[in-house]
Order: C-alpha cells, then structure tokens, then sequence
C-alpha cells in the first residue's frame, strides 16, 4: 500500500541511508540502494529486528503508562469527477501523536528506536484510519448512485488513499519535526503534556462537567480522548459512553507493548432497509440502537415521536441518514413478493388435497340440518333463531375422505369472500327444499357460483316431506342452466333429507366423485398459505380467527400475516374444540394470537418473523386507507365509460335489477342482441333480478368487476354505501332506449352521453296527512342532499320507482319555501298523485349536461 524508498524512510527516521541499509540487511530484508521500496510488511521486521537487537521488548510494557497521544483531525475536500455528476468527498484524517516521556536523558539509540516504533504505530494508526474514513466516505457518496458509477466508487478510492497517503506523508514530516522538539517537552514533565492534551480536546468534552473529575476522572479522560472520536450512536457526555470505552480500555490494556488501542473504534455503518412504513422501535433495533436514542435523534430534527409510532419512508431515511447509517428506501409491494416467492420456494410438492364445499341456498330449505346430518352434531337447535350466525367451518371424514365446509349464511359471505380475491370453495351445494322450489335467495346462490366458476351439486332436500317435488326443482333450475346430468346438462343432482339422512352419503359420493374429477391439489408442507373464514373477538382469549389452510402447513407459534393483522400463532383448535399443533390444505382451524380481527376472505401467509409481519401489515393498513380515499375523491360513475372501447376492456360484466320481470327481460334480450352485433366486446350478464339495489348485489358485481345497471329501481343505503366503498359503477335508468344506448356507446368506446339525471337530493316520508289546499301531504325528513322544488321528482317505495312527476309544494311549517337541505324536515305534495305512503322515498333528480372530454 504504501512503499517508501529506504531514502524516504531514513530521512523519516532521520539516520543516514547507509546506515538503514546495513540494519535492513541484517533484518534480512533485501535492499540495495537508496531507491528501494521498503513495504509495511518489511518495516513491521525491520522493527521487530532492531526491538530485539535492543532489548527492548519488556520494557515497552512500563512505557505505556509514560505514553501520551494526541490526536488531530483534519478534513480535506476531495474532487471527483465519475461517471455522472462531479462529486466532493470528504476526506477526514486523524493522526495521532505519541510523546514518550523520557526516562534518562540525551538522545540514546534506545530512545530513537522507541520513537521510531511509536511514530510507526502512528503512522500505521493515522494511516488506518484515513483510509478507513476514505473508503467509507467514498462509498456514502456512491451509494444514490446507479451501479454504473460502481467505476466511480473505484476511482474515488483509488483517489482517496493517494491523498490519505499524502497526508500521511505529511504526518511522517510532522512527526519529525515533533520528535526533534522532543527534548524541550522534557524538562516541563507531564503537566505541560497533559497541557497540551487538553487543547485538542473535543468541543462536547469541554462542555461536560470537567470541573468535578477527579485525577481518576483524567485517566478514564485520556481514554475517551485515546478513542476520542464522536460516537455516532450515543449523544455526547452519556454515561454509558463512558462505561462502554472504560470496557474497551480493559480490553486494549497494554500487553502488546506497541500501543494503546489495537482496533481502532470506527462507527459501524449499518445499511439500512427502510420499508415504507416502520415503528419507530423496530427501526433503532435496525441500527442496533436504543428506542430513546432514536427518538432523541428525532427530536433534534424536529420531528417529535413514540416508542410505538409508525413513521413513513421518507421520515425513516432522514434519521437513518441523521444517525449516521447509510439508508436505501425498500418497496413493501417488493418485498412482499420476495417473502411470497421464498414462500412459495419452501413448499412442499403439490399432493392429493381434500375438497372444500360451501352449502348455499335459499333461507329455511335446510343448510344447516343438512350439514348438522352431516357432522352428526345439533348445530341447528343451538343457534338463535335458527340462523346462522357466523360462517363455521368444519371438516368430516367420509369413508370416502376428508370433505370441508364451509357454512357460510348464504352466498353473500361468499361472494364477499371473492371480492377480496380469495377464492374460498371448489364445490358449491346448492341447497333446494323441494317442497318449495327454486326461490329468489336460490337464483342469486346460482348467480353467485358460476360468477365464481364454481361447479354447483344440487342437493334436492326436504325429500322426505309429502309434497315434496324434485322434478319441480329441477325443471326451475334448469331455466336458470342448471341442468341435471340425466338431461344432458353438467350438474349431479342428488334427492337428500336432513331429516331421515335418506341420500346424504349419494351426496357425499357425489361430493368426492366431483373432486376427484378436478384433481384438486396442493403442497402439504412448508410455509401455509390460506383464507380467514371468519374472525372475532372473545372477551378471554382474545382475536379468534377460523382459518382455512390452503397450501402448506400451519403449525402452532407460527408468524401469521392475516390481511391487515399478524401475529404468532398461540393455540389452534379443531372444529370440536380439541388442541391441535398444525393443519394441512383444506383444513379449516381456529387460531388463537392475531394481533386484531382480520376480514373474512383475507389471505393468510406465514412469514418468517414477527417484524416482517407487523411491517407488511402496517403497509396493508396505510395502503388501504390510501385506496379508499383514492375511491371516495374519484368520480367513479362514468370510469366505464372511460375505459370502455380501451383495448384492455373486452368483456361488459353486467349485474341488472329491475322494478318488474317483464322490463327485465325486455332489457337482457337488448343486450344480448347488442353483444351479438358486437365482435369485440361481449356483454356478459353475470346477475340479474327483479328489485332494489342491495350490499349483496354491489359485492357479486365488486367481484366480478362489473357494472351495475338499475332499471327504475335504487340501492339502499347500504349499497350506497358499498358502492364507494369498493368503487362500483352504478347507473340508473328510467328509460329502456337511454340504457341500452348507453351500453352501446360504452361498447364502441364512444362518448359519454350529453345529458345524464343527477339526483340531487332524497326524503324519506315519515307521515303522511290530508290538506285542504294540496290534498295528500308527506311529511318527510330530507335525508340527503337538498329537496328542490322546481326539480323532477320520483316515488320510490322498497327502492323500486312508483311514480315519475313533479312537486305540487315544498313548505316548512306554515311557509312555502324553495329548497330543504338534508337534515331537515319538510312537507311535500307530489303533483297528480295520492298514493304516497310513509316509508316511501321522495326523489329530486336534475338533468345536468356532461362534460366531454376526448
Ligand atoms: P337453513 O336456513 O337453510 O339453514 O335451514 P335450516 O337447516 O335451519 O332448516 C330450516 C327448517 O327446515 C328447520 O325447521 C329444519 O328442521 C327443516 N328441515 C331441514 N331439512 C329438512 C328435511 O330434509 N326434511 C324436513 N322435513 N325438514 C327439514
Ligand atoms: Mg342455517
């Protein structure tokens, strides 16, 4: 690294070259002449060979005591020019000084020699540390850069060390000079020394109380000031700075002889990964220091926090960089792909897995019984009122295998499960009491199902009963293509009875003969993956979640990442209640641990530690909420129409109520006849019914990415609100022709159209009483917007329009008055019509023009 000629170094020791060379060649090293390169290597023998000729190996012990060393920093600028932008690099030197108090006077050869050793333990020291600091400035530099300045990076230390060699040239000189002042420090003994030490003592070392120490104090001083060197992690004049460098004192105590320090305490440079969220206690254990450090850190920035607060990204790399550690920002959506993928490498090879089924159908036509028949247990005649409550989930051995089920209180759990992207089921039961047929509950669980593509099995129930009529049930399902095998369709059909257990092990046959069918699979070990079927909270134990494993295998203290919530896996049980230590696919479990109770649907992930965990929840959170409110600001209503015609958009989902069967069909035969016409786009009705919008049809049409079209009927309240929520497009009309010429437009990527209703305001009527003047009047209470009185208005009852008109009057109290704001209560009278009943709707819709945009 840094040869010098023999000439050099004579000159450094200050004795004649001819001399230097006769002590080479008796150290063995091989140098001729003045110009030879004398390397590290052959001074540290050179050294070594004139310690022993001297004797001087003992004595150096009882010489460190006589020892004081100075230091000195000083920084220089260095210029680089790489690749990219020219950059300046600090380059901060440290040399260090070591007087060695003279025990006899007059210059011996003994005495130069220990000089000579000291200042090359200096100079190696100095020498060290500036390429240290070289390098490490070089590399903090380099590291916003692009891997194309990797070349840079090598320039810059290549650039670095020749000035550190420089300056150590310098330092050498220095040294000398020093070494020749030697004799005059002598006479004024260790006061002056210590004198001297004082002046280059650190700013923060002044500032502390120097006033009380004690002679003791010094000594401990003189290590710090040895060291002394700002420590990175811990704010100056700390107590536990002190105790940690007494502790080091300890260690480098002596013994070599050489000097005082062997390693030199440079700041280890962490490079840290700051995810995009991050507590702030996570992130000093990152940098290997105290939370109350790091909040101190925080506060001199300005930035005030706790122990537990999350901080972002940007906040992060600022105090990383603030503490002195080098940052690089990391993608969650990155690295949760990292983990899944490590995840997805564990796994085990995909084997035979049991089916998971899901029992659908319409209320009363025996769910519950026939999964009670199924589990040999009452869970029927425990449950309030019949209803189930919450989706359970279970798994039975048949003699044919293992099945799970799930007991999901209709399609809507279901669907609500898919809209969140987890497909929870293989099979669907569909569930047909036959002494009822196929009701309204049933078309949606049918809707429901093939929305999902899921392979439905009708289990034809109540067959027991008297007037039960299988052939009904089928002749119905088949008008909505669900056609049994036996009619050339693609559905098993099996007569069951919860009540006498007559065909349950058909439709269990069934169950597996169709699963085998699909060759349904899934690795059995590794990391489990897996949907949350339900969650919720017990006032004992706390977060209880049931969990349908789907890939892998979970095991008790396992990390869980559920959705939004994680945590370790404290106890699992089966679906009787029984301790159980880990569950393979498809078995459903309840897992005792979480951190708080994810949703149903939301995906499960065992991660390799806890930290990890908290980290990609924290981000789901924030994430989440940044996507709603994304939702709310954007106007979602005429996206469709945006992104229509856009090459990326090739089929239409359409999810369509109307206010009577008769309009409805007009309106499916429309669009039909419109996808035929159509190459490019298809239009796909994926559901359809006769009444007003509600949660259920917003989440099958969330699911299925589709639009809404309500034909003279309303979503209720909580539609609405599910409607912004997951960001639906939903539309309203009152005439056929406008919308099946909207749909058109969309279809050719046309224009919006030019005039679109607005509903600007909605009253739900409370009472409703004779006046003499406008005959019926409804008192009603604004419940959104602003009720208009020179607006169009329309009567709604169960969200279905009645009546299409306008007012007669908008009073409040005894005054006319021109509009009511949302929170207010008013009277109205409809023109031309006396049918208004209390708990009908009031509508005021406006004709607004659409701005175009191209
Ligand atoms: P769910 O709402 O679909 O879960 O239906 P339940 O399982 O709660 O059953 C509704 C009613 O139908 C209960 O009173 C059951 O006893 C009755 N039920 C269910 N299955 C049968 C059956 O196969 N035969 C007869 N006779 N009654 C049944
Ligand atoms: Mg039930």
């Amino acid at each position: 690294m840094s040869n010098v000629t023999v000439e050099q170094l004579a000159d450094v020791v200050g004795a004649p070259v001819e001399r230097l060379l006769e002590q080479l060649k008796e150290a063995g090293i091989e140098a001729n002449d003045a110009g030879t390169l004398i390397s590290d290597e052959d001074k540290l023998k050179l050294l070594d060979f004139l310690r022993t000729t001297h004797g001087k190996q003992e004595e150096s012990k009882s010489e460190g005591k006589q020892r004081i060393t100075l230091k000195r920093k000083s920084v220089s600028e260095l210029k680089l020019g790489g690749a990219g932008r020219a950059k300046t690099v600090n380059v901060e030197v440290r040399k260090k000084r070591t007087y060695v108090k003279r025990s006899e006077a007059g210059s011996t050869e003994k005495d130069e020699l220990d000089r000579l050793m000291a200042e090359k333990a200096a100079r190696d020291e100095g020498r060290k540390q500036a390429e240290e600091e070289a390098r490490r400035k070089a590399e903090e530099a380099a590291v916003a850069q692009a891997e194309a300045e990797a070349k840079a990076k090598a320039e810059a230390e290549a650039k670095a060390e020749a000035e550190a060699q420089a300056e150590l040239e310098k330092s050498e000189a220095e040294a000398k000079a020093q070494a020749e002042k030697q004799a005059l420090l002598e006479a004024d003994g260790a006061g002056k020394t210590k004198e001297g030490r004082k002046k280059v003592k650190k700013p923060h070392e002044e500032e502390s109380d120097r006033a009380k120490r004690s002679k003791q104090d010094r000594d401990e001083d003189k290590a710090e000031t040895r060291y002394g060197r700002k420590e990175l992690h811990v704010a100056t004049g700390k107590s536990g700075q002190r105790k940690k460098k007494s502790g080091k004192r300890e260690t480098s105590a002596d013994s070599t002889g050489k000097h005082g320090f062997e390693k030199p305490v440079v700041p280890i440079v962490h490079d840290i990964g700051v995810p995009e969220n991050i507590k702030v206690s996570d992130l000093a254990q990152k940098m290997s220091m105290k939370s109350a450090e790091l909040i101190k850190i925080m506060m001199k920035m300005g930035v005030m926090a706790t122990i537990n607060q999350i901080i972002d990204q940007d906040t992060a790399i600022l105090v990383v960089e603030e503490a002195g550690h080098k940052a690089h920002p990391v993608s969650d959506d990155d690295r949760e792909r990292n983990l899944l993928e490590t995840a997805q490498q564990e796994l085990g090879e995909p084997v035979a897995r049991p089916p998971v089924v899901t029992i659908m159908g319409h209320v009363d036509h025996g769910k519950t019984s026939l999964l009670d028949y199924i589990r040999a247990s009452k869970v029927a005649s425990g449950e309030a009122g019949g209803i189930t409550q919450h989706i359970g989930a279970y798994h039975v051995e048949t003699p044919r295998g293992v099945i799970s089920f799930l007991d999901t209180p209709g399609h809507a759990a279901f669907t609500a499960m898919r809209a969140r992207g987890a497909q929870s089921t293989d099979i669907v039961i569909l569930v047909v009491a036959a002494d009822d047929g196929v009701m309204p509950q049933t078309i949606e669980a049918v809707q429901h199902s093939k929305a999902a593509g899921v392979p439905i099995i009708v289990a034809v129930n109540k067959i027991d009963k008297e007037d039960a009529d299988p052939d009904r049930v089928k002749t119905e399902l088949g008008n909505h293509e669900v056609i049994p095998e036996e009619w050339g369709g693609e559905n098993i059909f099996i007569n069951v009875s919860a009540k006498t257990g007559e065909g349950i092990d058909d439709l269990l046959d069934a169950i597996s003969l169709q699963a085998e069918v699909m060759e349904l699979t899934a690795p059995a070990t590794g990391p489990a993956k897996g949907i949350v079927v339900e969650a919720s909270l017990d006032k004992g134990r706390g977060v209880m979640t049931t969990v349908l494993v789907q890939e892998g295998k979970l095991n008790k203290g396992d990390i869980l990442l559920a959705g939004q919530e994680y945590g370790r896996v404290r106890a699992m049980f089966d679906e009787s209640g029984n301790q159980i230590s880990e569950a393979g696919p498809s078995i459903p479990v309840l897992v005792l641990g979480l951190s708080n109770t994810p949703s149903a649907g939301d995906q499960i992930q065992v991660l390799p530690d806890e930290r990890t965990a908290r980290e990609l929840a924290i981000s789901r959170q924030e994430k989440d909420r940044n996507a709603r409110l994304a939702t709310q600001q954007q106007a979602k209503l005429d996206s469709m129409f945006a992104n229509m015609g856009k090459a990326e958009v090739n089929v239409l989902n359409i999810l369509l109520k109307a206010d009577v069967q008769g309009s409805l069909e007009a309106i499916r035969d429309a669009l039909t006849k419109l996808a035929a016409e159509n190459e490019e786009v298809d239009v796909s009705i994926i559901g359809s019914g006769v009444g007003g919008i509600n949660e259920t049809d917003v989440t099958l049409a969330a699911a299925s990415n589709a639009i809404i079209l309500g034909f003279n009927v309303r979503a209720d309240a909580s539609a609405r609100k599910a409607v912004s929520e997951r960001g639906v497009d939903l539309h309203y009309y009152s005439v056929i022709y406008d919308l099946i010429d909207e749909v058109k437009r969309a279809l050719t990527g046309m224009l919006a159209p030019e005039f679109r209703e607005q509903i600007i305001g909605l009253a739900e009527v409370k009472d409703v009483f004779k006046s003499p003047k406008f005959g019926l009047v409804a008192g009603s209470l604004v419940t959104e917007g602003v009720v208009k009185r020179n607006q169009p208005i329309r009567v709604l009852r169960d969200n279905v329009v009645i009546y299409e008109g306008e007012l007669e009057s908008l009073r409040r109290f005894k005054d006319d008055v021109d509009e009511v704001k949302s929170g207010t209560e008013c009277g109205i009278a409809v023109k031309n019509y006396n049918d208004v009943k209390a708990g009908d709707q009031i509508e005021v819709f406006e004709r607004v023009q659409v701005e175009r945009t191209l």
